[in-house]
């Protein structure tokens, strides 16, 4: 029997189901236990609380096993017309009463989350209701006298204000780019056009980026009706690009795109366009809810788990009367927010788009939107905005391992750098290759195709110049004319520029304007929170941690998996919190003897109480001791044939696959700043090096001090914001003796 005055949580999914759901309410369950609440399920949203019974029950710790990898919402998902009534609302408050729970955390849209706001506000009411009926007792009442709440936005829309992304956004981008990846190529076979209709309600936003991150040639978004005269501008943008050696068309509409008139632009309204334009008879895929399922990608596993951690360190801390609070994510932080404010402003966006406030519309996305729409502009466009050439050549250059998302930073670079009257040159083969004079001319055409493919065309190489290699470095760079470069990669690109930067003075021809910027799957770099490659990376982990679990279903076992990332801990950590490891082992903590004895007393404990699967993830270089070989075998040994351990390498598919949505977005970001910031150093005449900063304007700060942030000795940043994502990782992991 549980104390009558055990703090209980009850959590809901509600309105439309998104990927990452689950993982968000396998964190509440678990955190909440950790920190000694009881965590109820409300079946079926706000349904399930009106209809009371069966629909709200107790969750335990292996209630929420495996949930991670799992798509939609198995606690279930409905809409609630009762839930619009005050009867309504009053029934769903007596039946939260009488199971002793005042503290609700939602996860779900901004209908829903308005439905909690309302009962938040009425609750005392219709408590006092309840009891003057005789519903409830005066003491019950007094118990429960306010409720305290909490909101999570679960919706692959991205709509709402006061976070920079929702739960299931992020996956329903991968399902839309891996279609229009699978178009791209049966399009590209036969030279035809293809209109792809997405979801998104009243937000572009899943239109812009999966545009973006697809390569794809066009797209209608609610928040910028196109001007009239747009059939004919659209048939000629798409036909230059033709021209300029594309082989396909691909647009993009998303499913709330409408004219400056206020019709709908439906993708029959597109393809009737060039039927009666061009002949041509464009195919139409309309992609549907194959967008809201499929396995939640590794951000939103990750993400929905911080976020649902703070919530409920959120609930526990409200005092009566405190305000209900919107857990999101803004940049690297998982933030609270006023909830009922969060809601208004993402109402009040659809009234603008209705008035026709487009701008207003636009800038309430947030910055990141508006910057997008402009790259979208110049990479559509196979003709540059600026006509005169400027007569200067800017390099493209890689160095360090590989990392998914290289090519699609040349991609844009080249473009972007066409774009404002460049010639622009890739350097092939690193510096190395710079050395061998290994430069060509490139244009529009040979990026064609590189926003789908992985890895590095222009190659990459793992060195870091010499002494010796400098004077050749020099001359090679003077006898390609090149007047500015752009270099992106991992370490060996940072330390390159930083030695660099330290010669300029004895080698003049250093002295041109240097754009850095990170890729790497290790996520090492200083200055920037997701280096292009990390997010890729991180999905093949949580990918080969699903395989791995599937592996050992029909028996007892524990892995020791085994990731990259060097000295730097972000992909063990955030691969095992995505993954659902049980313990994380990082390089910045390594691993001492004595914890391990705890790790060991709690892995032999779970399996002795009927778990039949562990996890421990660990970073490849955490110890040179305890390596995953030898923690496979010391559990191994502990276990004493109960369970068998194995150990996984994951190895070095890290640095391949097909680069993720989020990673091309970064990329293209990137690209784009750092032609930017090229373009104006050489129109002013400076010749400063720059490099990548999260969060700054433009994206670019002066190398000099974004270097200043890197431990060379420790080969990672001093600063690592995912740090603070370890106390994630300790809440979700069991305590020996916990109970099931
Ligand atoms: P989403 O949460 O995805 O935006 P809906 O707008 O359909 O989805 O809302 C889901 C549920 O939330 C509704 O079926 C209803 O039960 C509840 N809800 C929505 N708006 C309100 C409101 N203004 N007052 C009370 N409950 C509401």
């Amino acid at each position: 029997m549980t104390a009558p005055c055990a703090i209980r949580i009850g959590v809901m999914t509600s309105g439309g189901d998104a990927q990452g759901m689950n993982a968000a309410v396998r964190a509440i369950v678990r955190a909440g236990l950790r920190e000694g609440a009881e965590v109820y399920a409300i079946r079926e949203g706000w349904q399930g609380a009106y209809e009371g019974g069966e629909h709200i029950t107790r969750l335990h710790w292996s209630d929420v096993s495996g949930l991670l990898g799992r798509g939609g919402t198995t606690i279930g998902t409905a809409r609630c017309a009762e839930m619009r009534t005050v009867d309504g609302q009053r029934q769903v408050v007596r039946h939260l009463v009488e199971r002793g729970i005042d503290r609700l955390i939602v996860i779900g849209g901004d209908g829903s989350l308005t439905g909690a706001r309302e009962l938040m506000l009425r609750w005392e009411e219709l408590l006092g209701e309840l009891v003057e009926r005789g519903e409830v007792s005066a003491e019950l009442a007094e118990r429960h006298r306010c409720l305290r709440m909490a909101g999570i936005v679960g919706s692959i829309d991205n709509d709402m204000v006061g976070t920079d992304m929702t739960i299931g956004t992020d996956s329903a981008m991968h399902r839309i780019t891996e279609a229009i990846d699978a178009i791209s190529s049966t399009a590209e076979s036969h030279r035809r056009t293809f209109i792809v209709e997405v979801m998104g309600r009243n937000c572009g936003y899943l239109a812009l980026m999966t545009t973006i991150a697809g390569g794809a040639d066009y797209t209608f978004i609610p928040e910028r009706p196109p001007r009239d005269g747009w059939e004919d501008r659209m048939v000629q943008v798409l036909e230059r690009g033709r021209a300029a050696g594309r082989r396909d068309s691909i647009i993009v509409v998303s499913e709330g795109a409408k004219d400056r008139q206020g019709l709908p632009i439906t993708a029959q309204r597109v393809r009737d366009v060039f039927v009666e334009r061009t002949g041509e008879e464009p195919r139409i895929t309309i992609l549907g809810h194959v967008q809201r399922g499929g396995t939640p990608s590794a951000y939103d596993r990750w993400m929905a788990t911080a976020c649902g951690v703070e919530a409920v360190q959120a609930i526990l801390e409200a005092d009566e009367g405190s305000e209900p609070v919107l857990i999101g994510v803004d940049g690297d932080d998982v933030v609270r927010r006023p909830l009922m404010a969060c809601v208004e402003s993402t109402r009040a966006i659809a009234g603008m788009v209705a008035e026709g406030n487009y701008a207003e519309a636009i800038a309430s996305r947030g910055k990141g939107f508006a910057t997008m729409i402009d790259i979208y502009r110049t990479l559509i466009e196979a003709r540059p905005t600026v006509t005169e050439q400027r007569g200067k050549r800017i390099g493209i250059m890689h160095a360090g391992a590989l990392a998914p998302g290289m090519n699609q930073i040349d991609r844009v670079a080249v473009r972007a750098g066409l774009d404002r009257g460049y010639s622009m040159v890739a350097i092939e083969g690193g510096v190395p290759g710079l050395i061998a004079g290994q430069c060509r001319e490139v244009g529009w055409r040979d990026v064609e195709g590189m926003a789908h493919i992985g890895g590095a065309r222009f190659g990459t190489r793992r060195y870091v110049p010499t002494e010796a290699d400098l004077y050749p470095m020099a001359r090679a760079l003077e006898d390609s004319g090149i007047d500015a470069l752009l270099i992106s990669g991992g370490f060996h690109a940072y330390a390159t520029v930083d030695m660099m930067q330290r010669e300029r003075h004895r080698y003049p021809a250093f002295n041109i304007p240097i754009a850095l910027l990170p890729a790497s799957i290790d996520n090492n770099l200083p200055a920037w929170n997701m280096a292009v490659g990390s997010d890729t990376a991180l999905n093949t982990v949580v990918d080969s941690i699903d395989m791995v679990r599937m592996s050992a279903s029909a028996s007892k076992r524990a892995f020791v998996v085994e990731t990259m990332g060097r000295t730097c801990g972000f992909l063990p950590l955030l691969g095992g919190i995505a993954g659902g490891a049980e313990k994380v082992y990082i390089p910045e903590t390594g691993i001492q003897l004595t914890q391990l004895a705890k790790d060991v007393e709690a892995l032999v404990d779970a399996f002795a109480s009927g778990r039949s699967f562990y996890l421990a993830v660990m970073g490849e270089e955490t110890s040179t001791h305890y390596t995953s070989e030898v923690l496979a075998r010391m559990f191994e040994a502990e276990g004493h044939g109960e369970f068998s351990v194995r150990q996984a390498i994951v190895g070095h598919i890290q640095q391949g696959g097909v680069t993720s949505p989020f990673d091309r977005i970064t990329a293209t970001r990137l690209g784009h700043a750092g032609v930017d910031y090229l373009d104006r150093m050489l129109q002013e005449g400076r010749a400063e090096y720059g490099a990548a900063e999260s969060g700054v304007d433009g994206l670019m700060s002066p190398a000099r001090r974004v270097l200043e942030g890197m431990d060379w000795t420790n080969q990672r940043p001093y600063e690592q914001w995912w740090l603070k994502l370890r106390s994630v990782a300790d809440e979700l992991s069991r305590a020996p003796g916990q109970s099931e």
